[in-house]
């Protein structure tokens, strides 16, 4: 892992010929696509920018987004049950940002969607910093937000 982002080539960014089939062309990153068995993933990550990437750059990319971020979205992936750690807070591809060091639920509520409960999580992240979100025990996908910033004004 390397603090500085690679250079993204210029120009547009490289767009998938082909939408849901391999890709063999190089990457913004200039890697190919990351093999995957998952068929509803195409091995290509996608920056806020519009740039693609493989897995491994996107995972490296993120890593180092924790340090200079104070809010970052990713994925839970808790242990329904038994004693901590309580989960991990991983990457879209599930591969780990951080651990889930606190969990409450809220009490239940209704939607349209049925059932669900808010839930509260502590995250402290590779780097040892700590992160705090909520979401809906609907969905996987949680932002979260830095809990202690070093050197802000
Ligand atoms: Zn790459």
């Amino acid at each position: 892992m390397t603090l500085n982002n690679p250079p993204r080539g210029t120009g547009r960014p490289a767009r998938a010929r082909h939408f849901g089939s391999a890709v063999t062309v190089p990457l913004d990153c200039g890697h190919p696509a990351t093999l995957t068995d998952h068929a509803f993933t195409n091995g290509i990550a996608r920056t806020a920018a519009g740039w693609t990437s493989c897995y491994r750059c996107a995972y490296d990319d993120q890593v180092v987004d924790l340090l200079v971020r104070d809010t970052i979205a990713g994925y839970l992936s808790l242990n329904a049950s038994g004693p901590p750690p309580l989960g991990s807070f991983t990457t879209w591809p599930g591969e780990i940002l951080g651990a889930v060091t606190a969990l409450w639920t809220g009490s239940w509520r209704w939607s349209a969607n049925g059932r669900w409960r808010m839930r509260y999580v502590e995250v402290r992240d590779l780097h040892g910093q700590r992160w705090r979100g909520h979401g809906s025990d609907q969905y996987d996908g949680i932002r979260l937000r830095k809990i202690t910033t070093r050197g802000k004004s």
